[in-house]
């Protein structure tokens, strides 16, 4: 068995020369379709990468997607500075608490010592509130609605891996004060919903939302909702967005001491500390998707977020052909393009000279472009064009009068059937568990748990723990090997219905309350 390990092993390692394979060596593979498809480059600075256009191109796609969403809710965008000062970054007790073991810190400009050293937010929650205090003097000033599109930096220990855990990341970060809870409650569960949106409708990524252990929910805040997903090829859930409410938390005045006097209290004297919001979802989003839709050819880009979502690669131009037929090719590749992009479909016509068409084919299917036009001779003698889909493979002849419709409704249909794929495959790895010897078990067949669940957060460290102890650890990178929750899921129907004081926790056998997600997890 271990032999044939080291085999796979090794074999793994000569393919990454022309590719390694997903199941061989997922790692190995990953940042291979990264590099690959020019999505990223390494950089001097341990943890952190280079986001290259193919990439950020995704990112912007999504930015340009939830800043519409958020502006119809009265959201707006705002800049607040990256620094923050120690007594200001330290005025929450338990947001610190989560936070300081991987704050960066400057202690040092030029050749002197700073005073008091200064931190880089890795979440701007206290740099923002002091002003929140000092904008909001009424009621009238709510609801505050304001979002930023920044980066942050976590100094994290945990091993690095491009776009889902990196030392400074891009996200957005909302930050909302309300008056009243329903309020707070009603946007938490909005903006996540945004959230559930970018993965399932733009990146074709399933996910499932729910609420946060008391554990796992953001340091300092109420409850924390989340949205999570699933990386088959290793099994593990991945956090891939959340929602926080704070609460008054942050408001009450010891803290930040944000408050108005309450229009609802008739006498006129209640004073009522604001109700807040923060959300972030940031680049990990484009990690998860590579993980989920990615293969051995490479990337596979969800048409929607795809910068380039049809390639046109001029065909069949031998030595045979007059200069005047090779003119009508290629010019009818242009003429293509042209149709398609007033169809409001991102295409490009590949007139690189010197390439052969097999060689351009392999670079768009790297590059994860969803569709492939093929245009040559006889194509146009037929007045059509083969498409060759990225997700399936399949090629389809598609006659060039009204092509624009034609290609619009193919890529309406790459785009779902690789969300209901990628569905399916997520829904057949959770598992309905109820017997504590099923946990481990489960879990190293790649799946995630769910199960009834006391909620009690001495059973969730010891269920870490003993999933951790009981497992044969295949993947030595792994950051964490024991099974933590991953959320609560807002559709409980899905299962059996929990019978109050009958059905038990099976890790401790007191009495459960929801059923709940535990994974292994990135
Ligand atoms: P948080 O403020 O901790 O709730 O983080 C907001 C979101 O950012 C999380 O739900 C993650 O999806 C993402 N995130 C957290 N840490 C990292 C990281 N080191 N790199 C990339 N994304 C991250």
């Amino acid at each position: 068995e271990k032999k044939k390990k080291e085999d796979a092993k090794i074999e793994g390692a000569i393919e990454i020369a022309i590719g390694v394979k997903k199941e061989v060596d997922f790692s190995a593979w990953y940042t291979n379709v990264l590099l690959k498809a020019d999505m990223l480059d390494y950089y001097s600075v341990s943890g952190c990468y280079i986001l290259k256009p193919w990439s950020y191109s995704i990112w912007e796609l999504i930015q340009e997607w939830f800043n519409s969403k958020i502006k119809e809710m009265g959201v707006q965008n705002a800049y607040f500075p990256m620094f923050v000062s120690q007594k200001v970054l330290e005025r929450e007790k338990d947001h610190i608490e989560g936070f300081s073991p991987e704050v960066a810190w400057v202690t040092r400009a030029g050749q002197s010592d700073l005073e008091e050293p200064i931190a880089i937010r890795p979440t701007s929650e206290t740099a923002m509130y002091p002003y929140y205090a000092k904008w909001i003097k009424s009621h009238r000033d709510l609801p505050l609605k304001l979002n930023q599109w920044n980066s942050v930096v976590r100094w994290e220990f945990k091993s690095p891996q491009p776009f889902l855990r990196t030392r400074e990341f891009l996200w957005q970060e909302g930050h909302t004060a309300h008056l009243t809870k329903p309020e707070a409650d009603k946007e938490v569960l909005e903006i996540l919903d945004l959230y559930r949106r970018v993965y399932e409708e733009l990146l074709a990524v399933p996910v499932i939302p729910g609420v946060k252990s008391e554990k796992e929910k953001f340091a300092g805040g109420l409850y924390t909702t989340t949205v999570e997903g699933f990386i088959p090829t290793s099994g593990r859930g991945i956090q891939a967005g959340t929602s926080h409410c704070l609460g008054q938390n942050f408001s009450r005045p010891e803290m930040f001491n944000i408050v108005v006097e309450d229009p609802n209290d008739p006498t006129g004297t209640g004073k009522t500390y604001v109700w807040q919001n923060s959300w972030g979802l940031s680049t990990r989003t484009i990690g998860v998707m590579v993980m989920v839709h990615g293969d051995n050819q490479g990337l596979v880009l969800p048409p929607r977020v795809a910068s380039i979502q049809v390639a046109i690669v001029p065909c069949g131009i031998t030595a045979k052909l007059t200069d005047e037929e090779k003119k009508k090719v290629n010019d009818a590749c242009l003429e293509l393009e042209v149709t398609l992009k007033k169809a409001s479909i991102r295409a490009k016509a590949d007139m690189r000279e010197g390439y052969t068409p097999g060689y351009k084919f392999n670079d768009w299917e790297q590059k994860g472009v969803p569709l492939r036009l093929e245009l040559g001779p006889i194509d146009l003698g037929k007045k059509q064009t083969i498409s060759v889909r990225r997700d399936t493979g399949v090629k389809a002849p598609i006659a060039l009068t009204d092509i624009g419709t034609s290609v619009q409704k193919l890529l309406d249909t790459v785009q779902s059937d690789m969300f209901s794929k990628a569905k399916a495959i997520y829904d057949s790895r959770l598992k309905e568990v109820t017997k504590w010897e099923d946990v481990v078990p489960t879990l190293d067949s790649k799946c995630v748990v769910v199960m009834p669940w006391c909620e009690q957060d001495k059973c969730e460290d010891d269920i870490k723990e003993r999933s951790a102890r009981g497992s044969e650890q295949t993947d030595e990178r792994a950051p964490s090997a024991g099974a933590k929750s991953l959320a609560i899921p807002f559709d409980q129907a899905r299962w059996t219905p929990i019978e109050p004081g009958k059905t038990k926790c099976p890790a401790c056998g007191t009495d459960a309350k929801r059923w709940t997600m535990f994974g292994r997890s990135y």
